[in-house]
């Protein structure tokens, strides 16, 4: 069977797209490749949130392109963000690409490289709707311990700096027993760590008449055996309840780890945003949190530069992020789309003063994140094995309940061997695994990361073998499948 080769930009949720489309595609017995010159399709699966995302996606494009001239590609696909963006345009001026396929058409995957699927501009007309569910045929090309499930697709908050909606469509959740399946089978297959995300994830079920919809899942998605963590990406500010807080407080496998992405706190800002509130109302938002869960680990992101943004509105902002003492936070520069609504917003703020405030705000946040990490120095926790470390050899990596993947700081091992003596009192060693759920001792910390040591391996049971266990169709394979994942 032809070999493919898949390029997935962007945010998780454009992963789970990827994995999707890569499960329909081994469904109808293709394979996959990690070597763009080995693969007779390549597709790539793009984002086009802002500029340097359209960007990055158009260089990857036309460099997947050269392989159909000096490698053994027959087929280019384009699919994602950037298809919904310049559907059109694409296809002319980019003669290389055979389909694209856009948000909302991930089915039609294999049409596409099959050369059935014929372009139909007017698809560009209608918004998305598609939503994947538990018997879609999906391929995690996450480390085997963690995977996404997206629990929803598409917005309706109206953020004048976001063309999220025109890229997505309309906020959609997925059945409530569709996703409580799959957790069970991703589990079964091995699954330590779920992350649920959606672009809003709070508003979960409301679409469905579902009332306190998310702390409903959490609460299900609690008792799922086999999981350590279940964690929950991009929660709305606003729609952060105290039930959704006080579930979980009271469930241990529900992860003290909250993502509520404020964009900014100055009052006259968030309300050009299309946002609303304040920095006061947030703050008020943080200590309820903090105290309905204690030692919980905070993440937030913010946009510097937008349109009107004062000197003294970043200021405030300034003030506001050393009141609030976040553990982890994401700065990113205002970017002008031209299809978003706060293009026509006049007070535009130079590139300089953006980058200016992007470093002063990390450069503020780096004081407390290293300061908010030394009070584990000496400690002892609970930590989910990696593997080995893509940034240095010789050490692996692990991650904290309060650590997210791949956005958050990690946890660096340099030793994750345990000695152990048995019932006669002869001593062996035993290695941690990645999946292995293990106490760390930290040793070191760092602005952004921490270093330990493995003390013991939690004899947590694991699946015996992983396809036999497998009830939906989520497979795996080893973990390169997906040629780059550039988040
Ligand atoms: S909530 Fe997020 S995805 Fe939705 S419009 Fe606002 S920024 Fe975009």
């Amino acid at each position: 069977m032809p070999k493919a080769g898949f390029i997935s930009l962007g945010c998780p949720k454009n992963l789970v797209d990827s994995e999707v489309m890569m499960g329909i595609l081994a469904r109808n017995g293709y394979e996959f490749t990690p070597r763009a010159e080995e693969a007779e399709v390549l597709i790539v699966n793009t984002c086009s949130f802002i500029a340097p995302a359209q960007k990055e996606s158009i260089d990857t494009i036309l460099e997947m392109a050269e392989y159909k001239t000096f490698g053994a590609a027959k087929k280019l696909i384009v699919a994602g963000c950037l298809v919904e963006r310049y559907r059109q345009q694409i296809i002319e001026q980019i003669p290389e690409v055979d389909a694209v396929i856009g948000t909302g058409e991930l089915e039609n995957i294999l049409a596409a490289v099959e050369g059935q699927l014929r372009f139909d501009a007017g698809a560009a007309a209608s918004l998305p709707s598609y939503l994947y569910h538990d018997l879609t045929p999906r391929i995690l090309s996450t480390p085997q311990h963690a995977a996404y499930i997206k629990i929803a697709e598409g917005c309706d908050h109206p953020c004048t700096f976001c063309i999220i909606p025109q890229l997505r469509g309309k906020f959609r959740s997925r059945h409530f027993e569709s996703v409580v399946r799959e957790a069970e089978s991703l589990a079964a297959a091995g699954v330590r760590e779920v992350t649920l995300i959606g672009q809003d994830t709070t508003s979960y079920g409301e679409d469905l008449g579902l009332r306190d919809g998310l702390p409903l899942l959490l609460e299900r998605l609690a008792d799922v055996e086999g999981l350590q963590w279940v964690r929950f990406l991009y929660c709305y500010p606003n729609r952060v309840t105290q039930r959704l807080l006080d579930t979980i407080a009271a469930h241990p496998r529900l992860a003290k780890y909250m993502d509520v992405p404020l964009q900014h706190a100055s009052r006259s800002v968030l309300a050009r945003m299309k946002r609303g509130s304040n920095g006061d109302a947030f703050l008020q938002l943080l200590r309820r949190i903090r105290k309905t869960i204690p030692g919980v680990a905070l993440r937030t992101s913010f946009i510097v530069g937008f349109p009107g943004e004062t000197d003294a509105d970043f200021r405030e902002l300034c003030d506001f992020v050393k009141a609030a003492e976040f553990d982890w936070m994401g700065v990113f520069p205002y970017s002008d789309v031209d299809n978003a609504s706060s293009f026509a917003l006049d007070e535009k703020v130079d590139e300089e003063t953006i980058k200016d405030r992007q470093n002063r705000l990390m450069e503020i946040q780096q004081k407390i994140s290293g300061r908010k990490l030394w009070r584990f120095r000496g400690a002892r926790a609970t930590a989910l094995v990696e593997g080995p470390s893509r940034d240095t050899p010789l050490v692996w990596e692990a991650r904290l309940e309060g650590m997210a993947p791949d956005i958050d700081g990690k946890l660096y091992l340099n030793d994750i061997e345990v000695a152990q003596t048995d019932r006669q009192e002869c001593l062996s060693y035993k290695t941690a695994r990645p999946g292995d759920v293990v106490t760390v001792e930290i040793t070191e910390t760092h602005e952004y990361d921490l270093v330990g040591r493995v003390v013991e391996i939690l004899d947590v049971p694991r699946p015996t073998a992983l396809h036999s266990a497998v009830t939906g169709p989520v497979q795996r394979v080893s973990t390169g499948a997906v040629l780059r994942v550039l988040a």
